[in-house]
């Protein structure tokens, strides 16, 4: 007899928190571990957002809240839709949770059935699959190769279609590639989707304004108005403000699903922080300037970065479109061998292989469903990055 429900069983707990655990560990060891695992900004929350919650506090925001969020923290995720992209939603159509993580949850609880299928392109954010295996659902990966730009293609897409698909999970610039889809190769995705009026998109856009390439990043609800009412856009203020902690996300889309996310978020946890949702309407509305600023600092990160890790024998990476992570092809070192005579047979074993000699923690591909890669954070200082790339460098010298 199990004492845990088969849902839990089915799942992985994320290799990214376990990553970070095995640092938290190493580092209470006295170890000095050049951290690259990480994956929320290394900045702190601006000013102006922790004053508004202060304020909040003060004011005696700290009751309950509206289910789907605060009518001002509503208005102003509207507002960001609307002049960011152009597309206007009703109040109705937004709803507010506990982080990305946790709307992109309740959309996929509050819609799959057992056996219902959800096309998730892969390179992957680790717990897209997990979180449709927790709610009953099937995970088929599409793999997307760098060739591709680590994208998914039309003809890929059309592959992966059943009668059983009910969502197709759209991240971009994405996580763990930082690759983002262009308008043309959105309007491609969507005229296979036209074909299949069933099918639903989950775009995820937590990265959206971590951008490097011309003009903004694009969402597919602009691209194709047609599939408007078809595409749950999710986003929160995490990565982009540096709010990670106050865990707050949302979604917009389709009235009847903001309803159904609502119902079961008012059973599961009633609202998000009203002082986290106070913080996250200053950041919304408020100067954008801390935006920019990190921007630029992401941007001069990933330049160097990307050219160290592309002057590392064995090793090499295109530069992202937008986010904070360096996704680099390791393949030409698997089947080489330690200093210690040791094969590496793989992905999993070249990141052990850096963190045990070199004390690097990086991410191994296999996690993300990119066998033959692994991930870097450059959300981390210059130093760390400059000193952590040093040691890969060492440590893929020292490979016969
Ligand atoms: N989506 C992607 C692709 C992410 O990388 C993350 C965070 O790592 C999230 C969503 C979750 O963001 P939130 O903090 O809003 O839950």
């Amino acid at each position: 007899a199990h004492t845990t429900a088969a849902r839990v069983r089915r799942i992985n707990p994320s290799p990214s928190t376990a990553a970070a655990q095995r640092v938290r560990e190493l580092k209470s060891q006295g170890l000095v571990i050049h951290d690259l695992t990480v994956g929320e900004p290394d900045f702190d929350t601006p000013a102006h957002v922790k004053a508004a919650a202060v304020r909040a506090i003060e004011a005696g925001e700290t009751k309950y809240t509206p289910v789907n969020g605060t009518p001002r923290l509503r208005a102003a995720i509207i507002e960001k839709l609307r002049s960011r992209h152009g597309l206007h939603y009703t109040d109705a159509q937004i709803t507010v949770g506990g982080g990305a993580k946790q709307v992109i949850f309740l959309a996929l609880m509050a819609t799959l059935d057992e056996g219902d299928e959800v096309v998730v392109p892969a390179p992957y954010w680790v717990s897209y699959p997990d979180m449709v295996l927790a709610n009953d659902g099937t995970p088929v990966i599409v793999p997307c190769s760098e060739a591709d730009g680590f994208k998914l293609t039309p003809g890929a897409l059309r592959g992966a279609l059943t009668d059983r698909t009910r969502w197709v999970v759209l991240n971009t610039p994405g996580n763990p590639t930082g690759a983002a889809y262009t308008p043309d190769e959105l309007r491609a995705l969507a005229e296979v989707l036209l074909d299949h009026p069933r099918v639903r998109v989950l775009t995820d856009e937590i990265y959206d304004e971590i951008w490097y390439g011309d003009g903004r990043s694009r969402s597919l609800a602009v691209v194709e108005p047609r599939l408007a009412d078809r595409v749950f856009l999710t986003n929160g203020v995490s990565k982009t403000y540096a709010m990670t902690g106050w865990r707050i996300g949302y979604g917009a889309g389709p009235a009847d699903l903001v309803s159904a996310v609502n119902t079961l978020q008012s059973q599961m946890s009633s609202c998000p922080s009203s002082v986290s949702q106070a913080a996250a309407a200053a950041a919304l509305t408020g100067p954008q300037d801390f935006v920019e600023e990190t921007v630029r600092t992401y941007r001069a990160r990933r330049d160097t970065t990307a050219k160290l890790v592309n002057d590392i024998p064995h090793l090499s990476c295109t530069p992202p479109a937008g986010g904070f992570y360096l996704l680099v092809d390791c393949a030409d070192a698997i089947g080489l061998h330690t200093p210690d005579g040791e094969r590496i047979a793989d992905d999993e074993q070249f990141a052990r292989y850096l963190l045990d000699s070199r004390q690097v923690a990086v991410i191994h591909g296999s996690a993300y469903g990119a066998p033959g890669y692994f991930r870097i954070s450059f959300a981390t200082s210059a130093d760390v990055l400059t000193e952590a790339c040093a040691g890969i460098a060492a440590a893929c010298a020292a490979l016969t």
